[in-house]
C-alpha cells in the first residue's frame, strides 16, 4: 500500500498536505496495527510452546500419522523440517480433536486468558473461532495483499501476507488457514501450496469425504467437516509429490517463518514421547 509523503496531498481528497490533514490519525491507526500484529505473533509462538507440554505428549504421538498419512510418525519426528512441523502443529492446535473432544486452542484460551494482555486475549479470543485449515485459489495479488478464493466453497478474501505470494501462481493453491489479525485476514502459519499440475482431482476428493461425512452428520456445517479432514489436503500432496517422484512437502513452502518460531519450530521437530 502506498502511504503519501508529509507533503504530497491528502488521500482524502481534501486538498491539504497530507501532514496537514490525515497523517496524524493514519500514524494512530499503524500504531494500533503494529501492537495487535505483536499480539498476534506472541500468540503463534505462545500457542507451540503451549502445544508442546508434556500432556500433550500422547495425543501428539499419535496425530502425526494421521496428518501425515504415516510420513512421519513418533520415530521420525525429528525429521519433519522447520515449515512442515509448523503446519502439523497448527492443525494439531487449532483443528485436531483431544480425546476429551476439546481442541488445543480451546484449552489454551481457557487455561491462559488471565494472562494475557487486552490485544492478546482479543487475538486468543478471534482465533478460537477461526476457521478450518482449507485449499485457497490465489486469484490476485499486489504487494503483500493476496487475494484468495476458497476453492471448495467460492468464498473470496483479502489477506495479509508478509511474504507475498511466495512461489505461487495465480491459479495454483494454497493450504492455509485465515485467521483474523485487526480489521484484515492474515494465514495463521507457513503455507503449503499446490503447483497448478499437482491440483489434480483434490476437489473431488474433498467433495467426497463430505459426502460421507455428512451422511454421519446432517447437521455438520462446511467448518465441522473441514476441521475433521484438512489432513486430507496434506496426503493429496504427499501423494502428488510421490507421483511425481520428488521429496514430499520440503518445496510447498512459499516463504519464511520469522526467527523466533523457526527456532521453537526446530525444538518442536525434536519433542519426542
Ligand atoms: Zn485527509
Amino acid at each position: 500500500m502506498n502511504k503519501p509523503g508529509r507533503n504530497d496531498l491528502c488521500h482524502c481528497g481534501s486538498g491539504l498536505k497530507y501532514k496537514k490533514c490525515h497523517m496524524k490519525e493514519d500514524q494512530e491507526v499503524e500504531k494500533e496495527h503494529s501492537l495487535v500484529q505483536r499480539a498476534a505473533n506472541f500468540i503463534r509462538r505462545d500457542l507451540l510452546a503451549f502445544a508442546r507440554d508434556e500432556r500433550f505428549a500422547e495425543a501428539f504421538a499419535l496425530s502425526l500419522p494421521i496428518y501425515w498419512n504415516d510420513y512421519y510418525d513418533a520415530s521420525n519426528a525429528e525429521q519433519m523440517s522447520q515449515p512442515e512441523a509448523l503446519r502439523f502443529f497448527d492443525w494439531f492446535v487449532f483443528d485436531h480433536y483431544l480425546e476429551d473432544g476439546r481442541r488445543l486452542i480451546e484449552i489454551y484460551a481457557e487455561e491462559k486468558m488471565d494472562d494475557l494482555s487486552s490485544h492478546q486475549q482479543e487475538i486468543a479470543a478471534n482465533w478460537v473461532n477461526a476457521g478450518a485449515s482449507s485449499l485457497y485459489e490465489l486469484t490476485a495479488y499486489e504487494g503483500q495483499m493476496l487475494e484468495l478464493r476458497d476453492y471448495l466453497t467460492g468464498e473470496e478474501f483479502t489477506v495479509y501476507e508478509g511474504g507475498g505470494r511466495g512461489n505461487v501462481e495465480l491459479g495454483e493453491l494454497i493450504i492455509t488457514r485465515l485467521v483474523p489479525v485487526a480489521d484484515r485476514m492474515e494465514l495463521s502459519t507457513t503455507a503449503a501450496y499446490l503447483p497448478a499440475a499437482e491440483i489434480t482431482d483434490v476437489k473431488q476428493k474433498i467433495e467426497a469425504a463430505k459426502e460421507a461425512y455428512l451422511a454421519e452428520n446432517p447437521d455438520a456445517s462446511h467448518t465441522d467437516f473441514m476441521r475433521r479432514h484438512s489432513h486430507l489436503l496434506v496426503h493429496h500432496a504427499l501423494l502428488e509429490a510421490k507421483n511425481q517422484d520428488r521429496p514430499p512437502v520440503s518445496r510447498l513452502d512459499p516463504n519464511r517463518a520469522d526467527a523466533k518460531v523457526q527456532k521453537i519450530a526446530r525444538g518442536m521437530a525434536r519433542f519426542k514421547r
